[in-house]
């Protein structure tokens, strides 16, 4: 017993004795184990130059240290973005969307095929925000994509995993800006038709694409009106075999169903195809949907005030993101937050004083 103080040698642990370990640890006596070197953090300067230059290895570190939680990785990513930022801008940014099944994977194979037909560099990122529970994202995984993934000109990066859906999505949004900078003319964002995840995406795209599938019956109950009012195209999937004859139906309620809502702040008139990704069916007309799309934004000036107008949203975004961190994060606020949710439960305090009294103790620490 020469380690009394240790809490497992109190005598309730008879047949436990914890010794005392060496003081120092032996050298390592297997010659052919190799201590693993981590890479030595890369200076923002060099990463801008490898990113500039188009160099993809450089780019997905300098993605990755974005994904980062380690301070000293976001001091150096946030560097790289301000330095990359004069190079940004020169794209097409496209979002897409779908419920799970509606053929996201397989139309993102297809349209990037198609996009880099003519040459150019197409990046597919995404934003998903169930891989926050999952840890671990399966949109934007290279997997799905089999034909583009092999494409010499394509950047496939699954969605970021950690944070909320506000900090997935900047990271997303401050990945474009790299992606710009390396070149890439074309970048597709993805994500889940499911909920608040289009709202992020929408605000940081050019023109926001929502996949439909038709054949189910209840078509226009299943979206939510707020995706269908951000769409700037819709392209019902699936248009295949005897699917053909209820995609045109979808089609057609579609476009009755949009004659219903206002006219929207570019001015396009968002259009409802049908295709068949699977089949490669209907591809081109698509796409020439999404150029006449940008030609006319462009023509009219929209282009440029919604880039303005997301600039904007994303500066206020930034900072209501790093405040609720920084107050959430504060172990006082923590600690008072457990004690006041637990008196408001039990009818002991309102809300509105609990709230009060949490903020107050918050700024008067500041
Ligand atoms: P995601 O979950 O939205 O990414 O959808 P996927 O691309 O993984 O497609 C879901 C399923 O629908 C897969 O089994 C595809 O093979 C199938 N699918 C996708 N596109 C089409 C299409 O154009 N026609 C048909 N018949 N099936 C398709």
């Amino acid at each position: 017993m020469d380690n009394i103080q240790h809490p497992e040698n109190d005598s309730c642990y008879r047949s436990l004795n914890v010794n005392q370990g060496p003081d120092k640890q032996p050298p390592v006596v297997n010659p052919y184990m190799k201590r693993v070197r981590r890479k030595p953090l890369p200076s923002a300067g060099e990463l801008v130059e490898g990113i500039l230059k188009g160099d993809i290895s450089v780019l997905s570190r300098a993605v990755t240290l974005i994904e980062s939680l380690n301070p000293q990785h976001q001091t150096v990513a946030q560097e790289v973005i301000e330095k990359c930022l004069p190079y940004s801008g020169n794209s097409r940014r496209i979002g897409i969307t779908g419920v799970p099944g509606a053929g996201k994977s397989t139309s993102i194979d297809v349209f990037g095929l198609h996009v880099l037909r003519d040459g150019g560099k197409l990046a597919v990122l995404a934003i998903d925000p169930s891989s926050e529970r999952t840890k671990g994202s399966i949109l934007g995984d290279k997997t799905r994509m089999e034909k583009l993934s092999q494409h010499p000109s394509a950047f496939i990066r699954p969605s970021p995993s950690a944070g909320s859906l506000g900090g997935v999505a900047r990271k997303t949004r401050e990945t474009i800006v790299l992606c710009e900078a390396a070149g890439f003319d074309n970048i597709f964002v993805e994500t889940v038709g499911v909920g608040q995840s289009e709202t992020a995406v929408h605000s940081m795209v050019d023109f926001f694409l929502l996949i439909q599938l038709a054949g189910t019956g209840d078509e226009l109950q299943g979206i939510k009106r707020g995706i269908m009012e951000m769409a700037d195209g819709i392209v019902i999937n699936k248009a295949d075999g005897d699917n053909i004859d209820r995609a045109r139906l979808a089609q057609a309620q579609f476009r009755s169903a949009l004659h219903l809502f206002p006219p929207t702040a570019s001015g396009w008139q968002p259009e409802v195809l049908t295709y068949s990704g699977y089949f490669e069916l209907g591809i081109s007309e698509v796409w020439d949907m999404i150029d006449r799309y940008f030609a006319f934004v462009k023509e009219n000036g929209y282009f440029e005030r919604r880039r303005l107008e997301q600039a904007r949203y994303w500066m206020y975004e930034t900072i209501n993101e790093r405040l609720r961190d920084h107050f959430y994060s504060n172990p006082v606020v923590e600690q008072m937050l457990g004690e006041k949710e637990l008196r408001v439960l039990a009818n002991k305090q309102s809300s509105f004083t609990a709230a009060r009294d949490v903020l107050d103790a918050y700024f008067n620490k500041m």
